[in-house]
């Protein structure tokens, strides 16, 4: 079958033939891959900058965000049956044992650092015909998320994101002023998000440096989110222009614009960092500043990174309600569909908003 891969150490991209997975054990699932999104990430591991093979070998199948079908179960697989829809979560758990973490199923938490994460780090992913995998990795999609589905793993980010931020907000009255919300980032994880705080009644701007007449400010508007782009409202005057925000919800993956965006935060706020940097230059930054304020204005700062099998089933329900608040906006999102053997291409030269590369129907 056929499957795109990436080969660091000879700086290539391409298409392979690799032999159909089988299933062995009785707890697994063969898995036909439909669709699967294409992300920033994506891109870094296509352009050699992150991404590490397997042991053993000297190339990595891409793709990290899967819908698929269920054609064949095992015998003890209980929660599964062929011609189901599932999402396929990303992080595998480590071996030592004694990180808690994985021991627990929340590899998402890992410890040791010794996890795998498929079409990432160590383990192949799902740019590929068939997965075998086993049913705790599987999470069940209805068949009416069937045309949206593939956005389940990036939604799985601000459906993390959320757990962590309701327990610090439960640290203050707040309830009698609402909330207002800042999204810095108008791709597919900052517009996602948005559309998880406006469903959650916040006032929520997002701030991105696509142009304020483009389509990714119809699109956020279209969802009740205020745009503003960063060609109008250089970030230095963005506190002036919202006013404070109570949650910053940071998915664009530039520590400028994160850490210069924490003059917008509200006393007692929240930021919330998604976003993972690649290396440049050092750059300058007040420290004493940012650190004098988190304090004096009781804020929090947290990172967050991939997603339980939890995360996936509460992305589940949001994405059913999504689809009920916002039907149009959810499937404008999804703005390139493209084949597999397009991805090299594509990976090269993004188009719009999400590109999803169709698999197997
Ligand atoms: C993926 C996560 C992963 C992270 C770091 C993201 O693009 O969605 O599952 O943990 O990259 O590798």
């Amino acid at each position: 079958m056929r499957a795109l891969a990436v080969f660091p150490g000879k700086r290539e991209l391409r298409m392979i033939e690799v032999p159909a997975p089988v299933r062995r054990g009785e707890r697994e699932a063969m898995v036909r891959i439909r669709e699967v999104g294409v992300c920033g990430t994506d891109r870094e591991i296509a352009a050699f900058k992150y991404g590490t093979p397997a042991r053993g070998t000297d190339r990595l199948v891409l793709g990290h965000e899967a819908l698929g079908e269920v054609v064949e179960v095992g015998s003890s697989v209980r929660t599964l049956a062929p011609g189901d829809l599932v999402a396929l979560t990303v992080r595998r758990p480590c071996d030592d044992a004694t990180c808690v973490a994985c021991r627990v199923g929340r590899q998402d938490f890992c410890i040791s650092g010794g996890f795998t994460e498929r079409g990432i780090r160590g383990a192949d992913g799902f740019l590929t015909e068939f997965v075998v995998e086993d049913e705790r990795y599987l999470v069940r999609v209805p068949r009416s998320l069937a045309e949206v589905g593939v956005l389940l793993e990036p939604l799985t980010v601000s459906a993390k994101a959320a757990v962590d931020l309701d327990a610090i907000l439960r640290r203050y009255p707040w309830e009698p002023l609402g909330l207002r919300a800042l999204v810095l980032g108008a791709g597919p994880i900052g517009l996602l998000s948005a559309m998880m705080l406006v469903a959650r009644d916040a006032t929520t701007f997002i701030y991105s440096r696509e142009p304020a007449d483009g389509d990714r400010a119809a699109l956020a508007r279209s969802f009740g989110a205020e745009y503003l782009s960063a060609g109008d409202t250089p970030l230095s005057a963005l506190p002036a222009r919202i006013g404070p925000a109570d949650i910053v919800f940071e998915a664009v993956g530039t520590a400028q614009v994160a850490f210069g965006a924490l003059a917008a935060l509200a006393p007692n706020g929240v930021l919330i960092l998604t976003g993972i940097p690649s290396a440049h230059a050092p750059i300058e930054i007040d420290l004493d500043r940012i650190m004098r304020d988190i304090v004096l204005k009781n804020q929090v700062l947290f990172g967050t990174v991939n997603a339980s099998r939890g995360a996936f089933e509460a992305a589940v329900r949001q994405l059913e309600q999504f689809k009920g608040l916002f039907p149009d906006a959810l499937q404008r999102l999804i703005t390139h569909r493209a084949k597999l053997d397009e991805v090299p291409e594509l990976m090269r030269r993004p188009r719009g908003i999400k590109q999803v590369v169709v698999i197997g129907a």
